[in-house]
C-alpha cells in the first residue's frame, strides 16, 4: 500500500515553528484524565503525539490530568499506563501528574490576582449562570468584579485555608463579560471543594478548573504543541489568555484535530462505563469493547493499531471510520506472522473405513503457506477425524464441492477421501460421516492428475484438544443505530457466541495466553488472557478471514 507522503496540517504547523525559530525542540504530550480506561480514540491521540515527538527529535510527555478529584481512581492510572506502554509510546522519564503542580498553579492564581486579572466572586452558581448571558446576549459584570487585588488576595488565601464552605466563592478571571466567546466571560479558575484527592489527600480544599489547569500544565512542562480535540477550539482564546497573562516565556500552542469515531461503535468512556457498571459486558476488557485493554484481550496488536491510525490520518473535521478498516489492519498484521492451525468449531466425526485401525501417521503441515520461513510442523493423522459439520451435506446444494455421498475431496495436507455414507440420529442430525481414502494421495497430492474441487480441514479425533471458542459481533445492533432516544444503547443480542465443544489440533497446547493464530478457514483467534487455562483453553475470534473493506 502507498504511504501518504504529504504532511498533515499539524506537521505543517510544527515545521513552520521550527523554521521560524519559535520552537527549538518539539515537546508534545498525552494528558489522560484517570477517570476510565483508554479506548481506540485515545490511541489516536497517543500515537499522534508520540509520533510527532519522534519525527522531530523531541520529547513526548505522558501526563495524568488528575486535577479533578471526584472521578479519579488508582485503578485507572495503572490501566492507562499499561495501555500507553503496550502501544509502544515511549515516554522515557517524562511521566507527570498534574496534581503535583497544585502549588505552582496556586502561585499563578495569586500572580493573576496581584495583576488585577483575577477576582474572588461571591455569586451563587445560579447567579453566575444568569450573569453570564447567552450566545445572543452579552453578560453582566459581577458586583464583586472590582474588588481590589489586596482584598482578592486575602479572600483567596482564606479560601485556600478552608474558611469558606464549598461552593460559596470562586476565583474568576477578569476578562470580558461581553465577549462573543462565552468561555471568555470571566471564567472560573478555582472552586472550593472538600474532596479527598488520590495523590494529595486532603491538602487542598480548592481545586483549579480544567481551562486554567491545562494550559499551565503544558507551560510548566515546556510543551510546545498542545494537541487536543476539536471541542476545545472555542477554549483556545482562554488557553492563550492564561499562558500570556501568567507571562510564560515560550508559551505552548494549542492545536485541535478531529476525534476519531468508529461507525456504530461505542467509544465514549461514559458509555463504556455504563456497559461495565450494568454488567452487560465482562469488565472494561470485554473483547467486544474498543477500550485498549479489550482490543488487546481480543488479540489486536500494537502494530495493527498503528497501521490503522496511519490509514485514518489526521483531520480537522469530524468523520466516522468503518470498523472494517480496523479489522483489515489486524488481518494484514497477522497474515504472514502467525501460524495457521486447524480447529473445528462445529465438529462431526469422519471415519475413514479403509484406513488401518490403530495406525497413526504424522503429516507435514506448513505453518504458514504464504510465508515459507515459518517452516512446518508434524500433525497426527488417523482413521477418526473431526471435520466441520458444514463440510458434509446429505443433499448437495448447488455448487457445493465438499463432502456428500459419492464425492471426493482433499483433507488438507493429508489424503483424498471419497464419501461413502453417514449416520444420523432420529432428528436427522448427522452424527458420523464415512469415507475411504486413497493411500496414493499422501500430502493431499493427486496421484494420477485427477482433480478434486473441495479441500477441507480436520483434526485427528484421539489427539484433538477440546476447547472453548468465543465468537464476537458488534455489541451494538447496527440496524438500529447506537443509541436509543433515552441515551441507552441498542444491544445486539448475538454479540457473543460461546462454542463449548470445539476441537483444536494438539500443537496449540504449546501456546499460551495472548498468542494468536489463524484457524484455517474460520478466522484469526487468540488465546484469552483472562479465562484460558492449560486444561480448558479459551480462544477469542479476533476477526474472520473475509473482509468488506479494501484500502484504496
Ligand atoms: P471520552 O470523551 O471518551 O470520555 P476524554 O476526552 O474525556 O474521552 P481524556 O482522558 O480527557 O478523555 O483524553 C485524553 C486525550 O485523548 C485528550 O487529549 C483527548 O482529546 C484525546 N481523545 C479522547 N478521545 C479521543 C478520540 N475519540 N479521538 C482522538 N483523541 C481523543
Ligand atoms: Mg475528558
Amino acid at each position: 500500500m502507498e504511504e501518504t507522503i504529504s504532511k498533515n496540517f499539524i506537521e505543517q504547523i510544527i515545521e513552520k515553528d521550527i523554521e521560524e525559530g519559535t520552537c527549538k525542540k518539539v515537546v508534545t504530550r498525552f494528558p489522560p484524565e484517570p477517570n476510565g480506561y483508554l479506548h481506540i480514540g485515545h490511541a489516536k491521540s497517543i500515537l499522534l503525539n508520540y509520533g510527532l515527538a519522534k519525527e522531530y527529535g523531541g520529547d513526548f510527555h505522558f501526563r495524568f490530568d488528575d486535577t479533578n478529584p471526584t472521578k479519579e481512581r488508582e485503578e485507572y492510572v495503572e490501566s492507562i499506563k499499561a495501555d500507553v506502554e503496550w502501544l509502544g509510546a515511549d515516554y522515557d522519564h517524562h511521566l507527570y501528574f498534574a496534581s503535583n503542580y497544585f502549588e505552582k498553579m496556586y502561585e499563578c492564581a495569586e500572580f493573576l490576582i496581584k495583576k488585577g486579572k483575577a477576582y474572588v466572586c461571591d455569586l451563587t452558581p445560579d447567579e453566575i449562570r444568569e450573569y453570564r448571558g447567552t450566545l445572543t446576549e452579552p453578560g453582566k459584570n459581577s458586583p464583586y468584579r472590582d474588588r481590589s487585588p489586596k482584598e482578592n488576595l486575602q479572600l483567596f488565601r482564606d479560601m485556600k485555608a478552608g474558611k469558606y464552605p464549598d461552593g460559596s466563592k470562586v476565583l474568576r478571571a477578569k476578562i470580558d463579560m461581553t465577549s462573543g466567546n462565552m468561555n471568555m466571560r470571566d471564567p472560573i479558575l478555582y472552586r472550593i471543594a472538600r474532596m479527598e484527592h488520590h495523590n494529595t489527600g486532603d491538602t487542598w480544599c480548592i481545586y483549579p478548573m480544567y481551562d486554567f489547569a491545562h494550559p499551565l500544565e503544558d507551560a510548566f512542562e515546556g510543551v510546545t504543541h498542545s494537541i487536543c480535540t476539536l471541542e476545545f477550539e472555542d477554549h483556545r482564546p482562554l488557553y492563550d489568555w492564561v499562558v500570556q497573562e501568567c507571562e510564560f516565556e515560550n508559551p505552548p500552542k494549542q492545536i485541535e484535530f478531529a476525534k476519531l469515531y468508529l461507525t456504530n461503535v461505542v467509544t465514549g468512556k461514559r458509555y463504556i462505563k455504563k456497559l461495565v457498571d450494568e454488567g452487560i459486558v465482562d469488565g472494561w476488557d470485554d473483547p467486544r469493547l474498543v477500550s485498549l485493554s479489550a482490543l488487546r484481550r481480543r488479540g489486536y496488536t500494537p502494530d495493527s493499531i498503528r497501521k490503522f491510525m496511519e490509514l485514518v490520518g489526521v483531520a480537522k473535521s469530524h468523520s466516522s471510520v468503518d470498523y472494517a478498516m480496523l479489522e483489515y489492519c489486524i488481518r494484514d498484521d497477522l497474515k504472514l506472522k502467525r501460524p495457521r492451525m486447524a480447529a473445528v468449531l462445529d465438529p462431526i466425526k469422519l471415519v475413514i473405513t479403509n484406513y488401518p485401525k490403530d495406525q497413526v501417521e504424522y503429516v507435514d503441515v506448513p505453518n504458514n503457506q504464504e510465508n515459507e520461513e515459518m517452516g512446518s510442523r508434524k500433525v497426527p493423522f488417523c482413521g477418526e477425524l473431526y471435520i466441520e459439520r458444514e463440510d458434509f451435506k446429505i443433499e448437495r446444494p448447488k455448487k457445493y464441492r465438499r463432502l456428500y455421498v459419492g464425492n471426493e475431496v482433499r483433507l488438507m495436507n493429508a489424503y483424498f477421501v471419497t464419501c461413502t455414507g453417514y449416520d444420523a440420529d432420529e432428528d436427522g442430525n448427522v452424527t458420523t460421516v464415512y469415507a475411504e481414502y486413497d493411500p496414493e494421495s499422501r500430502g493431499g497430492n493427486s496421484p494420477d492428475g485427477r482433480k478434486v474441487r473441495g479441500t477441507i480441514h480436520w483434526v485427528a479425533a484421539p489427539f484433538a484438544k477440546k476447547a472453548e471458542v468465543r465468537l464476537y459481533e458488534n455489541i451494538v445492533d447496527e440496524e438500529k443505530g447506537v443509541y436509543n432516544e433515552d441515551g441507552s444503547i441498542n444491544l445486539n443480542p448475538n454479540s457473543l457466541t460461546v462454542i463449548e465443544n470445539a476441537y483444536v489440533e494438539p500443537t496449540l497446547e504449546e501456546y499460551g495466553p495472548g498468542d494468536s493464530f489463524q484457524f484455517m478457514r474460520t478466522g484469526y483467534f487468540c488465546i484469552d488472557s483472562k479465562d484460558s487455562t492449560k486444561e480448558h483453553m479459551v480462544f477469542n475470534r479476533i476477526v474472520s478471514l473475509k473482509s468488506s473493506y479494501k484500502p484504496n
